[in-house]
């Protein structure tokens, strides 16, 4: 896609800092270093959010974020965890529209880095999670 500034990273047609590459995936250092070694892993095909892959596309991209994980795990061994985050349009913190997986380590609780998982358990009777659930269900693609 020519508008769209990772398809320009993965061209090389704007530089970046090159973590690995093969013939279906980019991966580079953010630019915001949330911490030491934050890696985007990307798809060379252009695909805007989740809502697009293919199923091919989605096991060959998700199958090579083990593989950075580790090297992220190997290059830095003070690493204690590793936040894995893909944000989907705009609402969601998705900023980039085309398809990135965040590989973000995690060095301590000092880190510059912050998720929040509220629990709202109580506002669900178990009647309306079986609801929910069924809902979804209903949807998944056979
Ligand atoms: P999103 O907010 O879409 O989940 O993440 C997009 C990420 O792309 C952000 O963390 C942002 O720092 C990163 N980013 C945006 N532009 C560039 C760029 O030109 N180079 C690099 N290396 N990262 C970028
Ligand atoms: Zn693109």
């Amino acid at each position: 896609m020519t508008d769209c500034i990772f398809c320009k990273i993965i061209n090389q047609e704007i530089p970046s800092y090159k973590v690995y590459e093969d013939d279906k995936v980019y991966a580079f250092l953010d630019i915001t270093q949330v911490t030491k070694g934050h890696t985007l892993l990307v798809p060379k095909e252009h695909v805007t959010d989740i809502f697009e892959y293919e199923p091919a596309l989605a096991g060959e991209v998700f199958a090579r974020v083990p593989k950075v994980a580790r090297a992220l795990e190997k290059a830095f061994p003070e690493m204690q965890g590793l936040n894995i985050i893909n944000n989907n349009k705009e609402l969601a913190y998705q900023s980039v529209f085309h398809s990135h997986i965040h590989l973000i380590p995690r060095y301590g609780e000092s880190d510059d880095f912050s998720i929040h998982f509220g629990n709202n358990q109580a506002a669900y009777s178990s009647e309306s999670m079986q609801e929910i659930a069924e809902k979804i269900m209903k949807q998944v693609e056979q």
